[in-house]
């Protein structure tokens, strides 16, 4: 009867953490399963999102035509204008800065603070994806340059010393905005 018992004990143990494995493999199966369709799912929502945004993809000689030569040399070959002397510096009117190349909305004149630096600063931009940023090493300097995300235009750079809620400064040349007044009801 001892050695029955005993038996039933070796079969049924090596039975029950079987049965405990698998079911915790196909859990974690499902789980992976999952990962991967949402996974996928993210990729194509952010590759509809990249591709939806149509981009304005121009030649140096069209964008020289269009733009006025300052705006070339800020937008094309990433030049700075002279602190104070763009027009949306001291500037305080109500609605969106867009991109003075391509038209795309970048900034909305709630987030413009003055920064007393001689450029339009914003704290934030209309929507994370409204700027893009890039790595800039030049001038010997760790900088974020920021530029619109439709034509690529460079639009100026982004520093850690801005206002709350955000702590961002956004830097941003007169000559790379355009200015279109709120529409009033
Ligand atoms: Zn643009």
């Amino acid at each position: 009867m001892q050695i029955k018992v005993t038996k039933k004990i070796v079969i049924l143990r090596p039975k029950a953490e079987e049965s405990k494995n698998r079911s915790f493999a196909s859990l974690r199966m499902t789980w992976f399963l999952i990962l991967l369709v949402t996974g996928n799912w993210f990729l194509v929502t952010a590759s509809e999102t990249e591709s939806s945004m149509n981009k304005v993809t121009k030649s140096d000689a069209e964008w020289k035509k269009e733009l006025t030569p300052e705006q070339y040399h800020v937008m094309r070959e990433k030049g700075t204008e002279p602190a104070f002397t763009g027009k949306y510096c001291q500037f305080h009117g109500e609605g969106v800065y867009k991109c003075a190349a391509c038209g795309a909305v970048l900034f909305d004149s709630k987030t413009k603070f003055d920064s007393g630096t001689g450029w339009p600063s914003f704290w934030a931009p209309m929507s994370p994806a409204s700027v893009a940023l890039e790595k800039d090493d030049s001038f010997f300097m760790e900088r974020t340059e920021t530029h619109c995300p439709v034509c690529g235009a460079h639009l100026g750079h982004v520093f850690d010393d801005g206002p709350q809620p955000t702590g961002k400064r956004y830097c941003i040349n007169s000559a790379s905005l355009k200015f279109e007044e709120k529409n009033k009801p």
